[in-house]
């Protein structure tokens, strides 16, 4: 894979589409495929792909990416909230689409008629499913959520066969799925999850009519093969980042984070950066201005912790992060970089490489986190080798 070298004549467009961005975030679709193949290569081919895209793909796009999921015949798309499976939809998507979180049974009409697949945790909201269902002359497809040991979102053992059978006497509804979620997924002893894999199999055995189950995030995916069943929500290692304790079947990092330098100037010795001047130049310096702050998603605790890349070399972040801003110590570079030069918070550059784990580390955080918290205001930009492509829905081209 050729590396971002902007003076590489087959980057043209890259560098127009880039040109005038202060900020941006690249995603790379041929590792984003690499990273479905690796997942695949670790599933039977009768088990499912469930991708999930909650939380803007995890900062990736999620419009973009769910219509590029479905290009590459991913079977079903995760996502927590009913309003982001609704924006799905209005763009156009068409793959099944599963909300994992919590429902409203003022939803039920939009989730029908959008045909979202809407996780049922009472009577009452399948009973507000069923009847939504029937006024449109169709069956709301629904799952169950077992806790199984989490304790977050599902039902009880009892509980949940109760309404299972509730559901199924229900003439609006077709109950397709249940599934649950692991509590130790990628610690380091995940026996838990046997105990859960049980409490899981004895549920589904009372309810051997529920055709599809599903149980494995991405640790679990790679961990426990016993819990792949019909489908796995596969998360963090779509976007190419292997969870704690986890064996990497061969994941590379989809997305980085690029700027461009807004400012270059000179400190003199003992002259101070950003609110509270938190760092003053230990000698006259050179500093950079990257015009990336909190209010994109980037962490205010790495300021005077974090790294940057500039001309493929380790710079130190130097003072407070600001809300739209940060600051950069550029003395070390054999070069004087200029305004508007490509500066790497995440990702690769030259032979030096940012990941989301070693951030997250700086920040007392998980790699989730960091990708997950780059907010909308950055435009994507979505690349395949060295072509820009465009994908509708997505912020740049
Ligand atoms: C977010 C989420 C996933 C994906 O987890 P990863 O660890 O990112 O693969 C799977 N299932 C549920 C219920 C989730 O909330």
């Amino acid at each position: 894979m050729a590396q971002s070298q902007a003076d590489a004549p087959s980057l043209s467009a890259y560098a127009a589409a880039t040109a005038d961005l202060n900020a941006w975030v690249e995603v790379d679709l041929e590792a984003m495929a690499a990273n479905v193949a690796a997942i695949r290569s670790v599933l039977q081919p009768s088990t499912e792909v469930i991708a999930v895209i909650k939380a803007n793909a995890y900062g990736h796009g999620a419009v973009p990416l769910a219509r590029w999921l479905e290009s590459q015949g991913v079977e079903r798309l995760g996502v927590a909230w009913v309003s982001e499976a609704v924006a799905l939809r209005a763009a156009g998507v068409q793959s099944p689409i599963i909300v994992m979180g919590h429902a409203f049974p003022g939803d039920a009409a939009s989730c029908v008629s959008y045909d979202i697949t809407c996780t049922i945790h009472s009577k009452h909201l399948a009973d507000a499913f069923s009847a939504a269902a029937q006024a449109a002359g169709r069956k709301a497809m629904v799952h169950l959520k077992v806790d199984t040991g989490l304790h977050r979102f599902g039902n009880g053992d009892e509980e949940v066969v109760e309404l299972a059978e509730y559901c199924r006497r229900l003439p609006g509804l077709r109950v397709e799925g249940i599934w649950t979620h692991m509590a130790n997924a990628d610690e380091e002893d995940d026996g838990f999850s046997v105990e859960q894999l049980e409490r899981f199999r004895a549920v589904r055995e009372r309810l051997d009519w529920i055709p599809y189950a599903h149980a494995a995030n991405s640790a679990t995916a790679f961990r426990r093969p016993a819990l792949h069943f019909d489908g796995v929500r596969a998360g963090i290692s779509l976007y190419g980042i292997c969870p704690p304790n986890t064996p990497d079947p061969g994941l590379r990092p989809a997305l980085s984070l690029k700027a461009r330098l807004a400012r270059v100037f000179e400190l003199r010795e003992g002259e101070g950066v950003s609110y509270g001047l938190t760092w003053r130049a230990p000698r006259d310096s050179v500093a950079g201005l990257v015009p990336v702050g909190y209010g994109d998603g980037w962490r205010r605790s790495l300021g005077n912790v974090g790294e940057v890349l500039v001309d493929g070399q380790r710079c130190p972040m130097v003072g407070r992060v600001c809300m739209d801003q940060f600051l950069v110590d550029l003395s070390a570079l054999a070069r004087r970089p200029q305004e508007g030069d490509e500066v790497v918070l995440l990702g690769q550059q030259g032979s030096e490489q940012i990941t989301a784990d070693s951030v997250a580390e700086l920040c007392g955080t998980i790699s989730w986190e960091v990708v997950a918290a780059l907010l909308p205001r950055i435009p994507r930009v979505y690349r395949s080798g060295d072509t820009v492509v465009t994908l509708e829905g997505g912020s740049a081209g």
